[in-house]
């Protein structure tokens, strides 16, 4: 039981981070540079370490539904990795990229976590700059 907790709290520890990054706003107790680290924690967590689905397009054109870890990992299929690290770095396939980012409620909070991180990461940093 134990044991189960951990490694839910392994899995989820993003969004506990995701909130005190908000509390750390609504605050301001954490100061920018706490703030920046935070954000930038929080990001990462959503892109690469968050559960979400897959996402990325199958055969049959839709999103591919299995397990993934973060925005940008694919799921167990190698080609899936790179369909989605491919559609991250190619401009023109960005559509794509975020047609997958939205497909379940789950990923789409997931989505919009990582953006608030890197909104919250440069807000913090020019408050940093301004002092
Ligand atoms: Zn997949």
């Amino acid at each position: 039981m134990a044991k189960r907790k951990s490694s839910s709290l392994g899995k989820y520890w993003g969004y506990l981070l995701f909130v005190v990054v908000i509390v750390g706003w609504l605050t301001q107790s954490v100061g920018p540079a706490g703030l920046i680290a935070l954000s930038a924690l929080t990001t990462v967590f959503f892109l690469f370490r968050a559960p979400v689905w897959c996402g990325a397009l199958t055969r049959e054109r839709q999103p591919c539904r299995k397990n993934a870890n973060g925005l940008l990992m694919g799921c167990s299929y190698q080609q899936h990795k790179w369909q989605k690290l491919k559609f991250a770095v190619v401009p023109p396939r960005w559509r794509e990229l975020n047609r997958g980012l939205w497909v379940s409620t789950e990923k789409s909070v997931a989505t919009a976590a990582a953006l608030c991180g890197v909104i919250s990461a440069i807000v913090a940093t020019i408050d940093l700059i301004a002092k």
